[in-house]
């Protein structure tokens, strides 16, 4: 490897890291350095969740230790077979580019992956190192988020979460075929023991913690994943099936749904072309039925397309859900529980507090609900109120065109 310069690390080192959407931060125990003692902070301005637009997240520093990598992952670009200009930092130049940049004011945290070089446990010690010696060396109390290796000695992937405070490992592909064929050297029950330990580890914690207050933290922003749509066969059922399963099973904060982009020098068996950016944009809001608004997975698979098993671009699946189950609606503002109410198309959790919060007071009008929402005429097939009823709205069968978002075409040469 090339001698390099730390800012000509940087450049190659954070941009190979830009491919990981997994580094939103929300969620993590409140610590911060009053009183002089430490350096950094979670709170105040708090982690900035806004990403750039080459899926950068802004206020952390996103980086990987190094781009060089043992294995040989069809859709990484960092890939052992890839083309690539590789770079390697060490633990210590992490450290101390992570504490000039935070003394600087540019970012509020770490986001630590690697490529795997000599062997997993070895990647796995020097992630934790740069992790212990922030927090242990220089008393750093910014935001940590280490990617961690499922190969590595459990005991290694443990001292992640006690210095962190968000952990993630990848399920990478949906199904356990798309990653034999994609990442033949990953195996899909190792990354879902691994996942299944951590889980333990931060129950532990937790127990431990209602018992004695001094307890140490482990992972208190919890762990993540990421599945990457669109470069195998998956449909959206799967991918909602898989979803569904691993929150179900590990608790996860978060499953982030990362929409395949062709590389450079890519691997022959991966698509052309990168699905529509919709693609990810409707698994988000699947996702969001089932963590906010009480969908069973089922229900949501419900909404893909029978034939197909991918859900639909142009409607939300909400939307997409209720159309299919129209005996279900229209549903009364004033009377309807909770429940009911978060199934009417255009309806978000705040409107629907509103809703049952102003209607132990008074009698709720369609214009009430107008003013709680982006769309009525999405909503007004969906419910009556006290001025309002469908009558035979909701059993038009050219309901879809109407209740659909418009489709504009953008001009090309717009001002
Ligand atoms: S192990 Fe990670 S860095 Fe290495 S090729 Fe696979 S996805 Fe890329």
């Amino acid at each position: 490897m090339a001698q390099l310069d730390t800012r000509q690390k940087l450049a190659i080192l954070a941009d190979a890291a830009k491919y990981d959407a997994s580094c939103a931060s929300s969620g993590t125990s409140k610590r911060n350095s009053k009183g002089g003692k430490g350096i950094g902070s979670t709170e105040g301005m708090g982690i900035c969740h806004a990403y750039a637009p080459d899926g950068r997240c802004i206020s952390l520093l996103k980086i990987l230790l190094t781009n060089s990598c043992i294995f040989d992952c069809h859709y990484c670009i960092n890939r052992k077979s890839s083309n690539v200009r590789r770079a390697r930092f060490t633990a210590r130049e992490v450290v101390d580019l992570t504490l000039a940049f935070y003394k600087r004011n540019y970012i509020e945290g770490l986001f630590l992956s690697s490529g795997i070089i000599g062997s997993s446990n070895y990647t796995m010690e020097q992630i934790v190192e740069v992790a212990r010696s922030l927090r242990e060396d220089h008393d750093f109390r910014g935001y940590i988020h280490l990617k961690t290796i499922p190969d590595a000695d459990p005991e290694l992937v443990r001292q992640a979460g006690v210095h962190a405070d968000r952990v993630s490992i990848n399920v990478e592909l949906p199904t356990v075929g798309g990653l034999k064929r994609l990442a033949p050297e990953k195996s899909a029950q190792r990354i879902e023991g691994a996942m299944g330990a951590m889980r333990g580890s931060i129950d532990d914690t937790a127990d431990a913690r209602k018992r004695f207050k001094s307890a140490p933290r482990f992972a208190p922003a919890g762990q993540s994943t990421q599945m990457i749509v669109g470069a195998d066969a998956a449909t959206d059922g799967d991918i909602v099936a898989k979803a569904a399963s691993l929150y179900g099973r590990f608790e996860l904060r978060r499953v982030y749904y990362s929409a395949f982009s062709p590389i450079p020098d890519a691997s022959a068996v991966l698509p052309l072309q990168r699905p529509p950016l919709m693609r990810e944009h409707r698994l988000y809001q699947s996702d969001w039925l089932m963590r906010f608004y009480g969908y069973r997975p089922d229900e949501v698979a419900q909404a893909t397309d029978a034939a197909t098993g991918m859900l639909p671009l142009d409607i939300d699946p909400k939307l997409a859900w209720a159309l299919k189950f129209r005996d279900r609606f229209p549903v009364d503002v004033n009377r309807a529980p909770r429940e009911a109410l978060l199934r009417v198309p255009g309806l978000g959790v705040k409107a629907v507090n509103a809703i049952l919060t102003s209607r132990r007071w008074r009698r709720l009008a369609l214009a009430d609900v107008a003013r709680l929402t982006v769309s009525i005429a999405k909503v007004r097939p969906f419910l009556i109120a006290q001025d309002w009823r469908p009558v035979a709205l909701s059993d038009r069968a050219d309901l879809r065109p109407i209740v659909a978002p418009v489709q504009r075409q953008l001009e090309l040469f717009a001002a």
